[in-house]
């Protein structure tokens, strides 16, 4: 090994987050021979979503056993795999993350727990030398603040770690209104659960009195998990939302070969399309009819799952094919979240916005003036970036990952089948665009290769995407060939292009995205975007194999990765021979 990639491998890397994307890149840097990794999270413990404080029992998350694993830790199954197709919980993944930092961490890498980040910035010892990264740290329990320095940054400070709550339901508008009951936000509701279950008894009969309830705002994931859990603990809960997002469901579990392979991300458009079958569905006319059939099957199934009514306000829900504000909730559990509005155990006020709290200071105002009694109200009102309180505008401007003006006109270039007829983009789409190439570099810093971003993708899988992100950020610090573009120019091009699709292909999105982390939106096509990474780092796509008709069924496992560190060491050393 030459010692200047030695001298990378010794240069201290900070990893801001030990939710599984901090993790996952922790482990692949070590494997790979960095020796000073640190990892900074203000939480007490690993997980990050799925830390110890956070997960509760009774939450199932959207995805399947084998989905959201790495590939160097088996996971057991979760309890009632069978009836449940696999369907992991809350508890499983905070087990498994808590393994995978006992097996592969704790000891390796260094650890600062209850660690606030306040901010980053970057600095030159001179005009030329390499940057240093100064971020200033608070430590929680004491409240001393100070300083460390790193020669790199991966920031993993996830897309759902920072409430997003509007100024008519803050704590400002609590007080102005005197309400007297207890209000949170969905992300504290693990350590608020005993409260409420103290707070409001449980319910006698079909209706209890009013009072003795709590309202969750919103009708997204996390208002639909605390609204089955309170139900599930018999007590009353009225879910109040204007639109909500889409579910799949069926009867019985999705046999492997169509819920863990390529197929349902072939039915979806990516930027690129590499297969004769992929062009066929989105490039033809009698494609683009499959696709959107298949869409409304998959719809027609989920609703009938649940016996959904025709003018349900559930129906009234986000697009499969043009959102990726998804629910999947799998087989039909007779405790999930639809089961029990289908029992009558949670009360749905819908299609409502609330607009505040009552100025009687007993619950909450809805947009046609009645009033809803609560002694809890739970905003699920949805997450914020995790990025705007850590860097100066300076430090935005200088590494390129804040919003400016587009270069590029906003218009549709693909021209697929599929998405003709879609909505057209949001106005405001026109008015801004970020460049963070392939969702883990801002454009402009990519030549520096000290500063990557992840858990930002978008993805069905996480443990597979979140994988193989860390091994192309590990090459990337290592100055490994890749095949990504050379100049800044040709960068910043391309993940304007990049952004540019996002509005096309979610238009329905632009408002969520514009404030959320997502840089990527590969939901769907996660097998796709995954195959780009290992390609711009030399190594295999496709890696689920497969012959010419059985390749969309072959199951995408995350085993098939257990090698790539190895092959990216053997591209490495016969880079460096020549
Ligand atoms: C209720 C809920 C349900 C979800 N369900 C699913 C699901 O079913 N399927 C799915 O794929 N995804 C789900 N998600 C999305 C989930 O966020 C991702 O799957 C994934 O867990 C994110 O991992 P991450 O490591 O990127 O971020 P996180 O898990 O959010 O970790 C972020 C880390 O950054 C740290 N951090 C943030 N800011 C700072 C700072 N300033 N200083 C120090 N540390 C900081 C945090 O302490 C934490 O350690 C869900 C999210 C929520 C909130």
């Amino acid at each position: 090994m030459s010692t200047s990639s030695r001298g990378v491998l010794d240069q201290p890397v900070c990893i801001i987050g030990a939710g599984v994307a901090g993790l996952i890149n922790a482990h692949v840097l070590l494997q790979d021979g960095f020796t000073n990794v640190t990892l900074l999270t203000r939480d007490a413990s690993v997980g990050g979503v799925w830390a110890r404080e956070r997960v509760y029992p009774g939450l199932y998350i959207n995805n399947v056993h084998g989905e959201y694993r790495f590939s160097c830790l088996e996971m057991p199954p979760p309890e009632r795999s069978d009836a449940t197709g696999g369907r992991l919980t809350g508890i499983a993944m905070r087990d498994y993350v808590e393994k995978f930092y006992e097996t592969h961490l704790k000891g390796k890498a260094h650890f600062s727990f209850q660690t606030e980040v306040l901010g980053i910035e970057r600095r030159r010892a001179s005009p030329a030398g390499p940057s240093i990264w100064s971020v200033r740290i608070k430590d929680l329990p004491s409240g001393q603040v100070r300083e460390e320095n790193f020669a790199r940054i991966i920031l993993a400070t996830g897309g759902c770690s920072n409430p997003q709550v509007p100024p008519y339901l803050s704590e400002a508008a609590v007080s102005g209104a005197g309400y007297q009951g207890l209000v949170f936000h969905t992300s504290q509701f693990s350590t608020k659960l005993d409260e409420v279950l103290e707070l409001v008894k449980p319910r006698v009969n079909a209706n209890g009195p009013e009072d003795e309830r709590v309202v969750v705002i919103g009708g997204g994931k996390s208002a639909q998990d605390v609204c089955a859990k309170l139900a599930n603990e018999g007590r009353r809960v009225t879910i109040v939302f204007d639109r909500t997002d889409v579910f799949l469901a069926s009867p019985d579990p999705i046999p492997d070969f169509a819920r863990k392979s390529r197929f349902l991300s072939i039915l979806h458009p990516h930027r690129v399309l590499k297969t004769r079958l992929e062009r066929f569905l989105h490039t033809t006319w009698l494609g683009g009819k499959v696709v959107h059939a298949v869409m409304d099957l998959l719809s027609a199934t989920s609703y009938k799952a649940y016996n959904i009514p025709l003018d349900s306000p559930f129906r009234r829900a986000h697009s499969l094919f043009w959102s990726v504000r998804l629910s999947d909730d799998g087989a039909v559990r007779s405790d999930s979240f639809y089961s029990l509005i289908g029992a009558g155990a949670i009360d749905v006020v819908a299609p409502h916005r609330v607009k505040g709290y009552s100025t009687d200071g007993s619950g909450v105002t809805l947009d046609d003036g009645t009033t809803l009694s609560a002694k809890v109200v739970v905003l699920a009102t949805g997450y914020q970036s995790s990025w705007t309180d850590i860097f100066t505008k300076e430090t935005v401007e200088e590494i390129g990952f804040g919003k400016h003006a587009p270069t590029l006109p906003i218009e549709d270039n693909w021209r697929y089948s599929s998405m003709k007829d879609g909505p057209k983009p949001h106005p405001d789409s026109r008015q801004w665009t970020t460049t963070i190439y392939r969702g883990i570099v801002p454009a402009k810093n990519l030549l520096h290769r000290d500063f990557a971003i992840a858990g930002a993708l978008f993805t069905a899988n996480p443990g597979y995407t979140n994988e193989v992100v860390a091994h192309w950020i590990s090459s990337y610090f290592q100055n490994d060939r890749m095949n990504i573009p050379k100049t800044t120019e040709e960068v910043l091009v391309e993940a304007e292009k990049e952004s540019v699709w996002m509005k096309i292909r979610f238009p329905d999105m632009l408002s969520w995205v514009n404030d959320s982390y997502s840089t990527s939106l590969d939901f769907w096509t996660w097998p796709q975007a995954a195959d780009e990474l290992l390609e711009d780092m030399g190594v295999s796509p496709q890696r689920s194999g497969g012959g010419w008709f059985t390749w969309p069924f072959k199951i995408v496992d995350t085993k098939e990765l257990s090698t790539l560190g190895e092959e990216r060491r053997a591209l490495r050393s016969a880079h460096r021979r020549k």
